[in-house]
C-alpha cells in the first residue's frame, strides 16, 4: 500500500498533469502525432493513481543507481538509463515514444550485440524498450516495466542509415506468410535466423518472444541438427504478434534484490506438440475475458510510489 494513502494520489496526479503539461507533442509527423492523440484519449480515461497513467507520463528517469523493481509485468525501474538513439550498429525507432529506457544491463546487452551482428545483418531497428521509470504503458505491451526487455524491429538497418522522420514513420515489414501459418518465403532468409539464434545466445537471456509461425520455421530448419546444437531454441518462445520484431527479455542483473526472475523455460526445444497449439483456433482466437482493470500504483511493489514521485536524474 501507498504510504500517506489520499495525499500521496493527489501528488502522483499533480506530478502526472505538470508532465503532460510540459511533454506535449512538438512533431507535426503522422506516426508521432496519431499515436500522440490516441495516447492523451487513453490517458484521459484513466484514474488519477492508474499505474500507467502515471509512468505513461513521466518524461525522464529518477535519480539514483540503477534499480530494477518488481516482475516484468509489474513493476517500474529506478536510475534507467538511455540507449543512445543512434549507435555504430543501431537506430532507435519511434523516438518520440521516449521509450529507449533500461537497465545499464540492457543497454549494454543491445550494445554487445550490435557489436557482434550475424552476415546479413548490418543493424538494428530498436523498437520500444521501456519509459524513463518503466512500469506499464499506456499503449502496447503487458511486460516491458523493469527496464529489462527491449523489442527489436525484423528489418535490417538500411546501409544509408534512416532519417529522423522515417525513423519516426517508416512501417515494420512482417515476416509471417497472411495465413499465419509459416514464415513469408519471399521475405524469409537465413539471416533472420542467424540473428534470432544470436540473440537467443547471449549469456543474460531470459527469453524472447517471435510469433509462432517463426519458431516453426526455426524448428524445421534445425530438425537435423544434434541436440546440444539446439539447446538455444528453448529460449525462443513463441507469442501472438511478433511478426515484425522480436522480444528480448534479460534475467535480473547481479545484486538487484527487489527484481524478480521468472521461471526459466521448461526443458526441451519447445518444438513439439506445445508449439502445436498456436496453430489451433483456441490459439489464434482466444475468447476475449472480462475488461482488465488498469493496475494503480498501490499495486506495483511499494517502491515504485517513490520512484515515481522521486526528482529527475540530473
Ligand atoms: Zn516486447
Amino acid at each position: 500500500m501507498l504510504g500517506g494513502g489520499g495525499r500521496t494520489i493527489l501528488a502522483l496526479a499533480g506530478l502526472a498533469l505538470g508532465i503532460a503539461a510540459a511533454a506535449s507533442p512538438a512533431r507535426a509527423q503522422d506516426v508521432a502525432a496519431s499515436e500522440a492523440a490516441r495516447r492523451a484519449a487513453l490517458i484521459a480515461a484513466l484514474p488519477a493513481d492508474a499505474a500507467k497513467r502515471v509512468f505513461g507520463l513521466v518524461a525522464e528517469p529518477s535519480a539514483g543507481s540503477p534499480r530494477s523493481i518488481g516482475s516484468y509485468a509489474k513493476g517500474c525501474i529506478g536510475g534507467a538509463v538511455p540507449l543512445p538513439q543512434e549507435g555504430p550498429n543501431w537506430q532507435v525507432m519511434r523516438p518520440a515514444r521516449n521509450r529507449a529506457w533500461g537497465h545499464p544491463a540492457l543497454i549494454a546487452a543491445i550494445e554487445h550485440l550490435a557489436a557482434g551482428l550475424p552476415e546479413g545483418w548490418p543493424g538494428l531497428l530498436i523498437g520500444d524498450m521501456g519509459q524513463p521509470r518503466g512500469g506499464p504503458m499506456v499503449t502496447g505491451h503487458a511486460s516491458h516495466q523493469i527496464g529489462l526487455d527491449a523489442d527489436i524491429w525484423l528489418t535490417p538497418m538500411p546501409a544509408g542509415r534512416l532519417s529522423l522522420a522515417e525513423r519516426e514513420n517508416l512501417p515494420a515489414g512482417s515476416v509471417v506468410a497472411a495465413d499465419g501459418n509459416d514464415v513469408d518465403r519471399a521475405a524469409w532468409g537465413p539471416r533472420y535466423h542467424r540473428l534470432i539464434e544470436t540473440v537467443a545466445r547471449l549469456p543474460d537471456l531470459a527469453r524472447m518472444f517471435v510469433n509462432p509461425a517463426i519458431k516453426r520455421a526455426l524448428c524445421r530448419e534445425t530438425a537435423n541438427s544434434p541436440g546440444a546444437d539446439r539447446d538455444w531454441l528453448r529460449k525462443v518462445r513463441p507469442w501472438w504478434g511478433h511478426d515484425d520484431h522480436f522480444h528480448m527479455r534479460l534475467t535480473c542483473p547481479q545484486g538487484q534484490t527487489l527484481c524478480e526472475n521468472q521461471d526459466p523455460p521448461p526443458p526441451g526445444d519447445g518444438c513439439g506438440k506445445d508449439l502445436d497449439w498456436w496453430f489451433t483456433e483456441e490459439a489464434r482466437h482466444p475468447k476475449p475475458g472480462p475488461p482488465e482493470k488498469p493496475l494503480l500504483v498501490s499495486q506495483l511493489p511499494p517502491e515504485c510510489a517513490a520512484v515515481a514521485l522521486a526528482p529527475p536524474a540530473q
